[in-house]
């Protein structure tokens, strides 16, 4: 998977401000923060998006969650409180087909998103 973005930032090929890593998830800010607080959490293996999981990746997905809750306390807005979001798909939104968890803090979001 050497054509994919999140993979080279995992491999670090790329550049980025990692926050957080573990054997089978890493954490780094985004390039194009829309957020106060705009942190992306990948896992370490490639998994194209949430059409792309298998049975055994559901320990991942929750892990993915659990570095959620621990950068935001890291970082401050646990209280205040977040938005995490995954885009599945064009419909979704996704642009970068490695699965990522959006972690939005640091102001107030609204409903329905657009
Ligand atoms: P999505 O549209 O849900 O697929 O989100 C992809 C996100 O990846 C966007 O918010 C981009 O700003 C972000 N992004 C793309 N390339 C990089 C990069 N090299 N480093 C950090 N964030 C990136």
């Amino acid at each position: 998977m050497n054509e994919c973005i999140f993979c080279k930032i995992v491999a670090r090929d790329l550049p980025a401000e990692i926050l957080y890593e573990t054997e089978q998830v890493i954490a780094f800010r985004d390039l194009n923060p829309v957020a106060p607080q705009h942190i992306l959490i990948i896992p370490t293996k490639h998994i194209a998006s949430t059409n792309g999981l298998e049975e055994e990746d559901a320990v991942v997905v929750g892990d993915m969650h659990l570095a959620a809750a621990e950068i935001a306390k890291r970082e401050g807005f646990d209280k205040s409180g977040f938005r995490t979001v995954m885009n599945c798909g064009l419909d979704g939104g996704q642009t970068v087909f490695h699965m990522h968890l959006h972690l939005l803090g640091g102001r107030t979001m609204s409903w329905p998103p657009g």
